[in-house]
């Protein structure tokens, strides 16, 4: 993680006997995780070691999240809100968050769909699965995809010419698609396209 921006001691520890509320959240897709609650120890821990620890309320004890499940949350930062009484963690999870085996505790959480499609096609591009449209794309290589590229493009000029608004969404979407795909073959990825938008809009803190 990220050097520590805040001193750990001035957070309101009194507030609430000692605990704060931990808010974790999918550093890629940011998708909402789950909620836990850190004592002075758990965020100790979690700071040295990198995998979040929590203070679990019914075991009175530090609990290493994913230490039975093996589903850790590596952590990649973590600050506190305005008026330091609630923590937001930002961490990577090794598995399902959710002890009743889903992504996240929030049944209906909802994430960044291009960051998740992003993984799915990095997955593709590393694993090859036979049958996959998206490992065809692949082992065309980059000058079919690029060509792909072009045409969704070209495809999805045509459809805002014509004023075909259901064909301008599909054609939109496939050329996110390919888009995507076609930075992975140059091991890029959309995230870091992304970044430069964020950078041009002025947010400093935009990772390079
Ligand atoms: P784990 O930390 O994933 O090894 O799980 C150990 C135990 O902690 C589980 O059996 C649950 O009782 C509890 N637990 C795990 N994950 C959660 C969660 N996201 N929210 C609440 N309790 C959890
Ligand atoms: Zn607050
Ligand atoms: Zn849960
Ligand atoms: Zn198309």
């Amino acid at each position: 993680p990220d050097a520590l921006t805040f001193d750990p001691a001035a957070l309101d520890w009194d507030k609430q006997g000692g605990m704060l509320p931990a808010i974790v959240q999918d550093a890629d897709n940011l998708r909402v995780l789950m909620l836990g609650y850190m004592d002075r120890a758990a965020l100790d821990a979690t700071l040295e070691s990198g995998r979040v620890t929590f203070f679990s309320r019914s075991r009175r004890r530090l609990w290493v999240k994913g230490e039975t499940s093996g589903n850790h949350l590596e952590l990649v930062a973590l600050e506190p809100d305005c008026d330091a009484d609630t923590l937001l963690v930002r961490a990577r999870p090794k598995g399902p968050t959710c002890h009743l085996g889903r992504r996240s505790c929030f049944a209906a959480a909802p994430s960044n769909f291009l960051a998740e499609l992003d993984d799915v096609v990095a997955r593709r591009h590393r694993e090859r699965p036979t049958g996959s449209y998206t490992t065809r794309l692949f082992d065309g290589g980059v000058r079919r995809i690029a060509q792909k590229v072009g045409e969704e493009g070209v495809e999805t000029a045509l459809a805002a010419v014509a004023q075909d608004d259901d064909a301008l969404l599909g054609e939109a979407a496939d050329l996110l698609f390919h888009l995507q795909v076609l930075l992975r073959a140059r091991n890029l990825s959309l995230a870091e396209a992304v970044a430069i938008l964020r950078r041009r809009h002025g947010d400093a803190a935009a990772p390079t």
